[in-house]
């Protein structure tokens, strides 16, 4: 057995517990995390604001305004880093029409995505981590494509973080492909994402996680006026959109309703996120999205991706979609100079660690398995060699009671089979590869063992 290089050792004390937890960092995470600048993300979001409007039916010619010059903007400020990706780095546009006759964009238009691909440099490792945020921005009503819509939190807050990861990961090396993209016709019925997931869907893309960051960047309520940028919320559906009949016995026959795969990236995204970002709590909202509006997760959670949404914990509802103006002594409007960039800076932290963590990982151990069979107070679970990246240096184990949300016990083991001793039937398990580094691949929650299911 290969022995868990600890690189940084950093002792936590959570006063609730009583307990310590041992948080092991890896270094170059660290230093990636640590070069996510708040005074360039408020540029970008800045930058983003200047195009006036980003409206769907905007002008895509005028140089200085509208949605073109946004995709423009967008698609030049990523190839600045291409020479120091060594030629890994390819940026493109993903034109699509959206729009017609009775729909949202009532006349069909031709939009762009941008997107950015870093390649792998393991030829022989097809996943890709998608991480997405969208371009245009919209006022009070679905047809005002030319009243001031600054977007500066929606979405700006997310195209600045997925600019600040391009920037700062094309400089490193990392065996598994990810694809920014910046993405178009979000505000009016997610066109530009529904292209891409159905694209992805086509090209039978190997997409191991979806993170879409929609509105990073506000910490107070309107209302309410709470004040907090130390949680941000990630938004996990339960029950998956896309589920067969036969996902759908095996999710009953193990109650596994709550461990589908889009709860296990949400709870990679804490442990992973909260491991590498000081001063942030990863909320877990067991809910797809909130209640009357979507994100551009939705349309690859309907084609069977792991996608989650990342979201600021407190909304301002006088901000979102209004046309700046001051109204009843109140400012309206989604102005930059109301979007918290040092809270940016930390959501940018924790998808730069759950992209690179996951980028570095092996991959998930495959046909996940728990053998049922026989009256034991034991747990015996049975899994094969990922197929796709390095080989594991291991595995982990990780152990929860059936009414807990999150993993409770983290068990290193090596070898593909393991027999514990808690009962099957009174905690959840799940399975993850892990490399030397302490690098680990998302959870599989296993199923029925598959000597068992083959003898049926
Ligand atoms: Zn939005």
């Amino acid at each position: 057995m290969k022995k868990l290089a600890l690189n940084f050792i950093f002792l936590l004390i959570f006063p609730y517990l009583g307990a310590q937890t041992i948080i092991n960092r890896d270094q170059e995470i660290s230093r990636m995390i640590d070069e996510i600048s708040g005074e360039k993300i408020e540029q970008y979001v800045r930058k983003m604001v200047s195009f006036h409007t980003r409206h769907n039916l905007s002008s895509r010619t005028d140089p200085a305004q509208g949605i073109g010059a946004a995709w423009n903007w967008i698609r030049s400020e990523m190839e600045k880093s291409i020479a120091a990706s060594e030629g890994r780095l390819e940026v493109k546009f993903e034109e699509y029409t959206a729009g017609g006759p009775g729909q949202r964009i009532p006349r069909p238009v031709v939009l762009k995505n941008v997107v950015a691909t870093l390649r792998g440099t393991d030829s022989n490792d097809d996943r890709i981590i998608l991480i997405s945020a969208h371009l245009d921005s919209r006022a009070q009503l679905d047809s005002d494509s030319t009243s001031y819509a600054p977007g500066a939190n929606d979405d700006g807050s997310g195209i600045a973080a997925i600019l600040e990861m391009v920037r700062i990961m094309s400089t490193r090396k990392f065996p598994t492909t990810i694809v920014f993209m910046a993405v178009s016709g979000e505000e009016h019925g997610l066109y530009g994402a529904r292209h891409m997931a159905a694209k992805a869907k086509n090209e039978n893309w190997n997409i191991i996680a979806m993170l879409n960051n929609d509105m990073i960047g506000n910490s107070g309520s309107s209302e309410t006026l709470l004040n907090d940028n130390m949680r941000v919320r990630v938004f996990s559906e339960g029950v998956p959109a896309y589920e067969t009949e036969q996902m759908a016995a095996l999710r009953r026959y193990t109650s596994g309703e709550n461990d589908g795969k889009a709860r296990q990236l949400a709870r990679y995204i804490k442990e992973v996120g909260e491991r590498y970002v000081d001063q942030l709590n990863v909320t877990l909202v067991f809910r797809n999205d909130r209640f009357g509006r979507g994100g551009d997760h939705s349309p690859f959670c309907a084609e069977g991706f792991t996608a989650v949404r990342i979201c600021e914990f407190n909304e301002n509802y006088d901000r979102t979609h209004k046309i700046p103006a001051v109204v009843n002594g109140i400012q309206e409007g989604d102005l930059p100079e109301y979007v918290d960039y040092e809270y940016v800076r930390k959501n940018t932290g924790i998808n730069l660690a759950t992209v690179a963590n996951l980028a570095l990982a092996p991959g998930e151990p495959e046909n996940c398995g728990i053998v049922v069979s026989g009256l034991t107070n034991k747990t015996t679970l049975r899994w094969e060699v990922p197929s796709k990246g390095q080989k594991p240096a291991g595995y982990y184990i990780l152990i929860r009671e059936t009414y807990q949300p999150l993993w409770e016990k983290k068990i290193f083991v090596t070898g593909t089979e393991v027999t514990l001793p808690y009962s099957k039937d009174n905690y959840f398990f799940g399975i993850q590869s892990v490399d030397a580094s302490g690098h680990e691949s998302l959870a599989v929650f296993p199923g029925q063992a598959r000597r068992q299911v083959s003898q049926r």
